[in-house]
Order: structure tokens, then C-alpha cells, then sequence
């Protein structure tokens, strides 16, 4: 039934309908969280806040769901919760939102910035850090050609910037080649034939290779030419404290060789929504109009702020969980018998894993499909039902995610489900030849 063919008395059921069953919600998280207590009210509280438990119709069995498809699927939990209700709020267009300047101030001083701006999200981010740079249309930016603001945000600087990109060739570490770095900075201007170099873009860890950490000395030299050309330098730092964190370097150490740095609240630091912007005073003071006039002006932002403020101060350790679960789930698929699967464990370097498969016969989009699905005698041979979601990735790859919401206890469950798959596999193979 589409809703054009509702009458006007279906659509006030729905809509009432809906009203009882998110109140009712609300009810029973209440109670969960009254008989939790105030024990729970620890960030190591957030295991198992997801819905990872669910019913099989057919069976009525149990299933657990281990989701590695982001750091983006993690769920606030009580701790966070708690904060995000009790939150001072007040108009942080106006400036007055007491935690979200709070958060702000907290965000400059951990990377070493001047300033810092609450944004949305971390497209929004990066875009705002393109216009502030390149401030006339026809400028141009270098961006890596596998960077995440090339590929994955629509062109935006594009589409609504005016901004010229010009690429280079991202290798499997993340780097670039500087050699060719510096060919793609243009000399011509004011010669009406060539836009003008801006910016330079980097990606720390970045994202479609794998989470792979940027040496800080390739930063060192980034900067380098980039001074000597009179070009800034931003960082894509969507997970940059995980970087941090691999090389055991508080942020500052990274951020000192770059202007501008965007970084996600919302993927392993937990928070359900949000990116701080951060770099010069000037730059932020650019940047806050800039947010406006993209929407991205928010009230009562405090709200989210406060989950954003656990995360920068108490979210930060953790990381290092879930580099280890990636390692440990990248040990187990070296260790398979049968030896279906190729990974270079020296490149898994922080909670990205990706990894390929050597038998032909066998796609990244089957393999990853028989680990979303639990098959046939599974509960049998493994006690339960595992669904682990990942997705086939860039280059004939697997790409699998640790976050949050993935415990130790989890990687073991998926690694379980991993050898079943790859027997089951090898199995049917050897029967129908
Ligand atoms: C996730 C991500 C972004 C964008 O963040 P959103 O909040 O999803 O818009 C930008 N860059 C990188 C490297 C990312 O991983």
C-alpha cells in the first residue's frame, strides 16, 4: 500500500501507531538503563550495544551478527547516552552552546591547533577546508587518486566549491611520490591558461588502502615542498587518532606538518554524529561563515557535543583494541587450512584490514555473502550462527573493519566463521569435480 492510497484515518493509525511504538522505546531503554545502574556508567560499557543478537524466523535459533562493514556502524552507549542527555546546551549559531566550545577547545589544544570547529560530518568538513583554502573559483587542489575526497564525496569541491582537482597516484602505503607531487604544481599564473595551485591533500590512515598510517616523514616533506611553493596543506584525518595511536604519538607530533586537519568523531572514537575542523584562527573564523552557508549551522549542538567530548577524552585508548582485533583476524585468515586467503600483515597497521583471495573460483562478493549468511550445518559445526558482515573492496580485495562494537569475543566468532566458510567451501568444490 503506497501512502497516496492511504485515507487520511490509515495515516493518523500509522502516525499514532509510530508515536506509541517509539515511546514504548523509550520506556524500555529507560528501564534497561535503571536496572544497568550507575556501574554501567563506564565507556568500557560499550560492547553489545548493537543489535547483534537476532531471531532467525525459520528456526527460531540465535544468531550473532559480527559487522565489519564500517567504524561508522557504532552505537552510542550508556556513558555517551548519559552525557548527550545531561548536556549544557545553548545557540552555538550565536556562539552560546557551552559544550560545544568546550569540545572545540579541547579538539585545538589535542591537535595542537588554534581553533576548532564542530561540523556535521566529515564530508562537510572536508569541503568546508576546500573553500576556505581555494577561496577563488578556477583554484586547484592535489588530491591523492584514492583519497576519500575524491572518490567518495561527489565531487563536492566541484560540484559547489568551484575548485579544480588535479591527482596524484596514491601508492598502497597512502604516500605519494613527491617527484610527481611537484610536477602537478602549476607555475602559470597569472597566465590565463592555468588555474592556480592551492592546496595539497593528504589521507591519515587512509582509508581505501587499508587504514595504512602516513610516515611522518613523508608528512616532513609534503610540507616542505608545499612552503616552498606557498601551498597548504590539509589532512584528511578522518581517523587520525588511530594514526596516533599506531605510532604512539600524541596527535600534535602528526598535526604540526599540516595546516588544517578534519577529524570523525563518529567512527572508532564512537560518537554518533560529528567532525572537528581545526587549524589557524583565521582559517576557523573562514571556515564558521562557510558552515553556515552550507547548513551546517546547528542550535542546540550541545547535545551531540557532549558524545563528541568522550570520545577526544575517553574513547582514545580503545583504538588500540581494535588494531589488535584486525591483526589477530588477519594472523587467522595467514593461518587457514585450507589456505584460501593472501594478506601482508606488515601493512595492517591500525582497524582496517584488507585482504584477498587466492582461489580464482571463489569472488569477494561470494565469500563475503556465505559470511553475511549462516549455511547449511553451521549451528551444527560451530555451536550457533555467525553472520559477519564485509564488503568486497577496491581491487579485488576484502575489506573488513574493527570498531567499538566488535569484541575480542567477536573476532573469535568471525574467525570461526571464516574457517567454516573456506572448509565448506573447499568441500563443495572437491564434490561436484
Ligand atoms: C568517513 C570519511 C570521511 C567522511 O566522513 P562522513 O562523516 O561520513 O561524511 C572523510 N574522509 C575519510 C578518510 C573517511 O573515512
Amino acid at each position: 500500500m503506497s501512502v497516496k492510497t492511504l485515507c487520511r484515518g490509515d495515516l493518523l493509525k500509522l502516525f499514532k501507531h509510530g508515536v506509541s511504538a517509539s515511546n514504548k522505546c523509550v520506556r524500555a531503554r529507560q528501564s534497561a538503563a535503571a536496572a544497568a545502574g550507575p556501574g554501567r556508567g563506564s565507556t568500557r560499557g560499550y560492547y553489545n550495544s548493537g543489535k547483534d543478537w537476532l531471531q532467525t524466523p525459520e528456526k527460531g535459533a540465535r544468531v550473532r551478527v559480527v559487522d565489519l562493514r564500517s567504524d561508522t556502524v557504532t552505537k552510542p552507549g550508556p556513558a555517551m547516552r548519559q552525557a548527550m542527555a545531561e548536556a549544557e546546551v545553548g545557540d552555538d549559531v550565536m556562539g552560546e552552546d557551552p559544550t560545544v566550545n568546550e569540545l572545540q577547545k579541547i579538539a585545538a589544544d589535542m591537535f595542537g591547533m588554534e581553533a576548532a570547529l564542530f561540523v556535521p560530518t566529515g564530508t562537510m568538513s572536508n569541503l568546508i577546508a576546500v573553500m576556505v583554502h581555494c577561496r577563488e573559483r578556477g583554484d586547484e587542489m592535489i588530491v591523492g587518486d584514492l583519497s576519500h575526497l575524491h572518490i567518495y564525496e561527489q565531487g563536492g569541491s566541484a560540484q559547489l566549491a568551484g575548485v579544480h582537482a588535479t591527482t596524484v597516484t596514491n601508492l598502497p602505503d597512502g604516500t605519494f611520490d613527491l617527484d610527481q607531487l611537484e610536477s602537478k604544481i602549476r607555475h602559470g599564473y597569472p597566465d590565463p591558461h592555468y588555474p592556480r595551485s592551492r592546496l595539497v591533500c593528504v589521507e591519515n590512515t587512509h582509508n581505501i588502502q587499508g587504514g595504512r598510517v602516513l610516515p611522518l616523514t613523508f608528512l616532513q616533506e609534503v610540507r616542505a615542498l608545499a612552503d616552498k611553493y606557498d601551498l597548504s596543506v590539509h589532512m584528511d584525518g578522518a581517523r587520525v587518532i588511530n594514526a596516533a595511536v599506531a605510532q604512539g604519538v600524541p596527535p600534535s607530533t602528526i598535526l604540526q606538518h599540516t595546516h588544517t586537519v578534519s577529524v570523525c568523531l563518529s567512527k572508532g572514537l564512537g560518537a554518533p554524529v560529528g567532525t572537528m575542523l581545526a587549524g589557524p584562527k583565521d582559517f576557523i573564523s573562514r571556515a564558521l561563515r562557510c558552515r553556515k552557508a552550507l547548513g551546517g549551522g546547528m542550535r542546540q549542538a550541545g547535545v551531540l557535543a557532549a558524545a563528541g567530548k568522550l570520545s577526544l577524552l575517553e574513547m582514545v585508548g580503545r583504538l588500540e583494541d581494535d588494531h589488535r582485533s584486525a591483526k589477530t583476524f588477519a594472523q587467522a585468515l595467514l593461518d587457514c587450512d585450507p589456505p584460501l586467503f593472501a594478506v601482508d600483515l606488515t601493512t595492517v597497521e591500525t582497524n582496517i584490514l584488507r585482504f584477498r583471495i587466492q582461489e580464482p573460483s571463489l569472488s569477494t562478493s561470494e565469500f563475503c555473502a556465505r559470511m553475511g549468511q549462516v549455511g547449511e550445518g553451521e549451528e551444527a559445526a560451530l555451536g550457533q550462527g555467525i553472520k559477519v558482515l564485509m564488503y568486497p573492496h577496491y581491487a579485488n580485495s576484502v575489506r573488513a573493519v574493527w570498531h567499538l562494537g566488535i569484541s575480542p569475543e567477536d573476532t573469535q566468532l568471525a574467525i570461526s566463521k571464516m574457517q567454516f566458510v573456506a572448509s565448506q567451501y573447499v568441500k563443495e568444490k572437491l564434490r561436484a569435480q
